[in-house]
């Protein structure tokens, strides 16, 4: 049979029921599994056989829905995580710890910014941040013998910067290391990262998967397609014995399409712990079986109030790649074709005072922390995440004290752009 399209995986990947079992995905509200001997229970530890033994590692709920979300990025292995903050930690520390060094693009969620910045390099990990502008040569330039990964977002939150995904993985595989990808934004339904070369993709899954402000959930992905054994020295951890898992050595016991994300469960799940709940990952589940539908939704809300704002008098400026002019028209043309997804950001003429007066004044859309929600939310950071700062310093952070971010939700975009109207005096 011909490869399923993506609206058949987000319906029906990662889960085929036999005769007489549930249609939809069972919760497996269980912390621990039953063996018959110790004799069986301990080839599961030994990692001889596959089996349940304790939700912290594995939960069959769980396995399920990464399975579908491998599917949906033509990954070979996935893991869910109890959020995408735990899923960018494990990505980047399954290969890179303590003397390492990792090319991080410098428009990346705030969130993961500061535990790459901060926590992670307090943990002896250096980072390296490179404009995603940066030309070929200023890439090159940032590696060093001891980095291990490069790491970037397709569409940036908030910055709506579009990642140029093969010139980064044409210089971290230049280098020998892999291309990592936050793919949070796009989503596998508007692009995948893996077809344009990157090696492992990252997601928060709190955002547009789950889509209902249900639940907070990340992803990893393995693409299985880097080969960690042709640069060996590079990766012990995964091509050397591991002697905290009896002695096994991942990419000779799983292969090159398990390796990844057998180690970060086998070792960073079991130490660190950040499983995602089972309840969460069938919520999870939900809001992917939609995935497809919504996702080009948003996309035409996006659109739409992008346009609208961008002709608008008490608009300064508007930033959203599906709007021709951007400044990532282009890069969203080739690795964005079926849309940018629903966040917009705009500037409100007359500054801080008069994007806080319009927030005020919206009544469709709800002024949240949140972004890619089925309800259009809405922020101001200069009245509320970033409301100490002033405004030098609010521009030295990359956000202007007019900046509105706004996600399109699954609204009709006629009440969207009607409310915007009316706030927008
Ligand atoms: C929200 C977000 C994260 C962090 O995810 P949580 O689920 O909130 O931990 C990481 N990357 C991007 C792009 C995000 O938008």
């Amino acid at each position: 049979m011909a490869e399923q399209g993506i609206g058949t995986k987000c319906v029906q990947g990662g889960y085929a029921p036999g005769n007489g079992e549930p249609r939809q995905i069972p919760i497996v509200q269980s912390t621990t599994f039953k063996y018959a001997s110790s004799a069986e229970m301990g080839k599961l530890f030994d990692l001889e056989a596959s089996g349940y033994f304790y939700t912290r590692l594995q939960n069959p709920t769980n396995d399920a829905v990464a399975a579908k979300i491998a599917a949906l990025e033509g990954g070979t292995a996935a893991m869910l995580t109890s959020s995408g903050q735990a899923a960018s930690f494990y990505a980047v520390f399954n290969i890179a710890s303590c003397g390492d060094h990792v090319v991080a693009s410098s428009t990346i969620y705030g969130g993961t910014y500061n535990l790459f910045a901060v926590t992670m390099k307090r943990m002896g990990v250096e980072f390296t941040f490179v404009s995603p502008d940066c030309t070929a040569e200023e890439l090159d330039a940032a590696f060093r013998p001891n980095t291990k990964a490069v790491f970037g977002e397709t569409i940036a939150n908030p910055a709506l910067t579009v990642l140029d995904i093969e010139k980064f993985a044409r210089a971290a595989h230049a280098h020998g290391v892999p291309l990592i990808v936050d793919n949070t934004f796009a989503t596998p339904v508007l692009c995948r990262p893996f077809e344009w070369g990157a090696d492992i993709v990252t997601h928060s899954t709190t955002k547009y998967m789950d889509g209902h402000g249900a639940a907070v959930g990340g992803c990893v992905v393995d693409s299985g397609k880097f080969d960690w054994t042709a640069h060996a020295d590079k990766f012990p951890g995964l091509c050397t014995p591991d002697e905290s898992y009896h002695g096994v050595t991942y990419t000779e016991r799983f292969g090159l399409a398990g390796a990844f994300i057998t180690k970060a469960t086998a070792q960073l799940m079991r130490d660190f712990g950040s499983i995602q709940s089972p309840q969460n990952a069938f919520l999870l589940n939900l809001g992917l079986e939609s995935l497809h539908v919504r996702m080009k939704r948003h996309s035409e809300n996006g659109l739409a109030v992008a346009k609208f704002l961008s002709v608008h008098p008490q608009v300064s400026w508007v930033t959203y790649s599906g709007l021709p002019g951007d400044k990532y028209h282009a890069l969203a043309q080739k690795y964005l074709p079926d849309g940018s997804c629903g966040v917009v950001s705009f500037g409100v003429k007359g500054g801080r005072a008069a994007a806080e007066r319009f927030m005020g004044r919206l009544k469709v859309a709800a002024i949240e922390t949140h972004v890619a929600d089925a309800r259009t939310c809405c922020l101001h950071p200069a009245s509320a995440t970033h409301r100490q700062m002033n405004d030098d310093e609010l521009r030295a952070a990359g956000v202007s004290p007019d900046l509105v971010r706004y996600s399109c939700g699954l609204e009709d975009a006629a009440d969207l752009i009607a409310d915007l109207d009316q706030a927008l005096l």
